[in-house]
This record gives structure tokens, sequence and C-alpha cells, in this order.
């Protein structure tokens, strides 16, 4: 199966139909790169993928499992998907190691210092494992940004869905950011990225796709897209 299926997705929050009969097919190790206006339904999209929103009609799979209202297949899509957020949703009160240890303990009922080990491996690849005893205040925007992804990968997802990821930074600590992903995506993880750096989808992105109004507008190869007249 697709790493990710949509087909015929629509959404609405209350009266406004915020997708519209969205489709997407994302096949293991493919690079997506989501972008188009504020409001136009992005990052809504990437959260009905995780089922951090439901959607109305329509049909989301991610590695052949159904999104339905079963809990169980909740629970396998959670395992499957990793996430990233624009503001990077680190526990303030946690040391760095302690966020990306905690979660494989609560859902994966790991014992304390298998997490920790896995924790330490992760840090070490976004480069960071010097900071695993400080805690998110002490760090720059970028490191924790690279705190969040790590404490993703420990939870060893299939896919990876950035939402506009490197959006809250300050200028200086995009590229560090971008780098930790361009390494990922390097090492052959299937991601959806929601960004406004162009540079970035160029490099990576296997297909880009553009959303207006909750539409899929356009999609295609990031070179296709950027010579376009
Ligand atoms: P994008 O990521 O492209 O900026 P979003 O998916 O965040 O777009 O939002 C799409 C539209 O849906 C926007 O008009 C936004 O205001 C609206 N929206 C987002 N979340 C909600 C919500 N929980 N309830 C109502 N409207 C929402
Ligand atoms: P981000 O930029 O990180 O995607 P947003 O500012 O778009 O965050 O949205 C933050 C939260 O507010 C989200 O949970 C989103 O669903 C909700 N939200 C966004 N727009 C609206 C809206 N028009 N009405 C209600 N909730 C909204």
């Amino acid at each position: 199966p697709n790493a990710i299926e949509v087909s015929a997705l629509d959404k609405w929050y209350g009266n406004f139909h915020v997708l519209k009969n969205i489709a997407l097919s994302v096949a293991a190790g493919e690079r997506i790169v989501v972008c188009g206006p504020s409001g136009s339904g992005k990052s809504t999209l990437i959260r009905c993928i995780n089922r951090l929103e439901e959607h109305q009609q329509g049909r989301i799979s991610v590695n052949g499992i159904a999104l339905n209202d079963s809990v169980k297949n909740l629970d396998a899509i959670r395992r499957e998907v990793g996430m990233v957020f624009q503001h990077f949703n680190l526990f303030p009160h946690l040391t760095v190691k302690e966020n990306c240890a905690l979660p494989q303990i609560l859902s994966r009922g790991k014992r304390r210092r298998e997490a920790e080990e896995m924790a330490m491996h992760f840090l070490g690849k976004v480069r960071i494992p010097e900071q695993a005893d400080k805690y998110p205040g002490q760090l720059s925007g970028g490191q924790q940004q690279r705190v969040a992804i790590a404490r993703a990968l420990c939870m060893t997802p299939k896919v990876m869905l950035f939402d506009e990821p490197t959006s809250a930074l300050d200028p200086e600590m995009v590229k560090e950011v971008l780098d930790t992903m361009v390494t990922l995506a390097e090492e052959g993880m299937t991601m959806i990225v929601v960004t406004h750096e162009m540079g970035f989808a160029r490099k990576v992105a296997d297909r880009v796709v553009f959303m207006e109004a909750g539409q899929v507008i356009e999609v295609n190869e990031p070179q296709a897209f950027f010579d376009a007249p």
C-alpha cells in the first residue's frame, strides 16, 4: 500500500468548507512539500492525516490502515505517523531527554532506561546530545525544534508530518532545522512538509502540492513548479 492515500476528502468547520475533494497519494520514501496561501487548509489536511482533526467525507489511509472511528486504528495510526508542529510543543518542566523519553514510556510502555537510550540516540542524530539535561526554555528555538524532531523519531514512525516547522524561528535558526530535515529525507523517510521554504522544496521534494481555498490546485515536480511561467 501507499504510505498515505487520501481520496475525495471533504472537511467542514461548522459551515466553513475547509477541505474540498482532496486527493493525495504518497508512496513510501516520497517527500511531499505542501505550500499555498495562509488559510488554504494545509495545516488542516495534515492534521486530518494523523487524526488530530476528523474529516466528514472521503477516505484516508496510512500504510493501508484506514482512518475510521475505531480507537484501535487511531492507536495504529499514531504509531505510523510522527508530527512536528510550528510551536515545538515541548513540555517546559521536563528536560530535553525526558521530553523524548516520556511519550515512549506512556504510549509504548517502554522502561525508562530503554526510552532514555532511544532519546539519546536521536538527540545525537539531530546533533544536540549535549543539551539532553537542559530544559526547553534554556535552548534556542532551532534547538527546541530539533528536540521536537528527535522526540517524534523516538516513536520510530514510518511517516513524518511537518507543519511549518521553521516559521516560528528566527531566521538564523531556520537552516539548522532544515538541514536536519534534509538529512532525514536523504535517509529515506517518507515526509509531508507544509512550508514556505522553497529552497528546501527544490532540494528535497519529489512533488510539490499547491493548495488554495481548500483545494489542491496543482501537483508537480519542484522543477516544473518553479520554472513555470
Ligand atoms: P493553513 O495551514 O493553510 O494556513 P489552516 O488549515 O490552518 O490553513 O486553516 C484553514 C482555514 O480553516 C482557515 O480559514 C482557518 O481560520 C480555519 N480553521 C482552522 N482551524 C479551525 C477550527 N478549529 N475551527 C474553525 N476554523 C478553523
Ligand atoms: P498554526 O499556525 O500553528 O497552524 P493556527 O494559528 O492556524 O496555528 O491555529 C491554532 C489553533 O487554532 C489550531 O488548533 C486551529 O485549529 C485553531 N483555529 C485556527 N483558526 C481558527 C478559527 N477560525 N476558528 C477556530 N479555531 C481556529
